[in-house]
């Protein structure tokens, strides 16, 4: 009889930042237009718009679903949708529920297994002083009482627990809300304890034009504003200055990498050795799912730092060591930043998979040199959502 396997276990990884419907883009935004000079983000963006504009109910729901089974065989137990396609495609609200949207997704996440934090996310205008462009119509929130409506709408939903699914709100950018709707977007998020999310300097053109028109930078405006606060997390904040980072720890904000979508996107290298040295905790997030493996995101957000500082080991607990604090970002600031619960969220991992032979501490190996293929199987809240590395749900 052969002695039994020795159990690896991991608390399971959140999410922090996913729009599940990009998941179709995968493999097909690969290819630069023989008409462009480049390809950048906002090349991509226009691909994005293109598959936005096309995707009805059933595709939403189906996307989603598929979406968050990969997450769950990789090892995610939680997931963070940043949502803001509201509308059907000709940008009339769904009939008769406005909210349908939004629903499918609660309803994906119920489906396969997976926690979930909807964020629902305003959009208002197509960019610093330019109004909302044509294809960003499914998006458009029109006033501020219409986010307030939604809000409530989706707290009253069935799937709506506060522990299997909550609602969070999200302003987009400072690019697709206005300056005067900043401030009370954060008082609605506090005055209901929900957690806030916003897309912060991802791109450099965000940046000079949110400089050109107030004469701030993204994160001093948000902090104008009065939104900083424990409870936002900015996702990217890829172009910082020193200030910024400042006003990040010195407000206990959170802030959400998602390496493999900025590489995927050219969207920099984030500062992370200057986030993590002042103590800004970090999260991760898979956003457009070009890759869905939080092994892959984990390891990148540290390698990126070394690229940064010609150091190793730079993301590291107060010992020095690397994989404890790569936990730490996976699991508790993302669950944290989600506002959901962990307990029962469990990733084991093939104890016998020749990556993790001849490795003296085989968790530490596997954050750091793993992949999703050592998941075997996945709990949540103490439920067996993945056998075999495969969801349950999609067989
Ligand atoms: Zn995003």
């Amino acid at each position: 009889m052969s002695a039994p396997e020795p159990q690896l276990v991991l608390p399971g990884f959140a999410n922090v930042h996913s729009h599940a419907f990009q998941r179709l883009l995968r493999g097909d935004v690969q290819r630069r237009d023989p008409a462009r000079a480049d390809d950048s983000f906002w090349t991509w963006r226009e691909a994005m718009y293109s598959l936005a504009l096309t995707l009805g109910l059933d595709d939403l729901r189906a996307a989603a679903r598929l979406c968050y089974a990969e997450c769950l065989e990789a090892g995610y137990t939680a997931v963070g949708e940043f949502h803001y396609l509201h509308h059907d495609r000709d940008g009339a609200p769904w009939a008769p529920d406005p909210l349908a949207a939004a629903r499918a997704h609660l309803a994906a996440a119920r489906d396969v297994g997976i926690r979930v934090t909807l964020l629902h996310t305003v959009y208002a205008r197509g960019g610093v002083e330019t109004p909302l462009l044509p294809r960003q119509r499914r998006f458009a929130t029109h006033a501020l009482d219409d986010v307030a409506r939604a809000l409530d709408g989706l707290a009253a939903d069935d799937h709506v627990d506060g522990v299997r699914a909550r609602v969070g709100l999200a302003i987009h950018s400072v690019r697709a809300v206005p300056r005067a709707w900043l401030g009370p977007l954060a008082e609605l998020a506090r005055a209901r304890a929900l957690p806030l999310h916003a897309h912060v300097s991802e791109q450099p053109r965000e940046v000079a034009d949110c400089r050109a028109a107030h004469g701030l930078s993204p994160v001093a405006l948000l902090a104008a504003e009065g939104v900083l606060g424990p409870d936002l997390t900015a996702v990217h904040a890829t172009w910082l200055d020193p200030e910024d980072v400042a006003l990040l720890a010195e407000h206990g904000v959170t802030v959400a990498l998602c390496p493999t979508t900025e590489g995927d996107l050219g969207d920099g290298v984030p500062d992370t050795p200057a986030l993590h040295a002042a103590g800004v905790p970090l999260c991760v997030g898979s956003d457009s799912h070009a890759v869905i493996d939080p092994f892959a995101e984990l390891r990148l957000l540290e390698y990126q730092a070394r690229a940064r500082t010609g150091r190793r080991c730079v993301v590291t607990d107060a010992a020095g060591a690397v994989a404890p604090a790569l936990a730490r970002i996976g699991h508790d600031h993302g669950y944290r930043a989600l506002g959901l619960p962990a307990d029962g969220d469990r990733v084991h991992l093939r104890a016998g998979d020749r990556a993790l032979e001849a490795t003296r501490d085989p968790l530490a190996a596997a954050l750091v040199g793993g992949h999703r293929g050592l998941v075997d199987r996945v709990e949540v809240a103490g439920e067996l959502v993945v056998s075999g590395g495969r969801a349950l749900a999609s067989e």
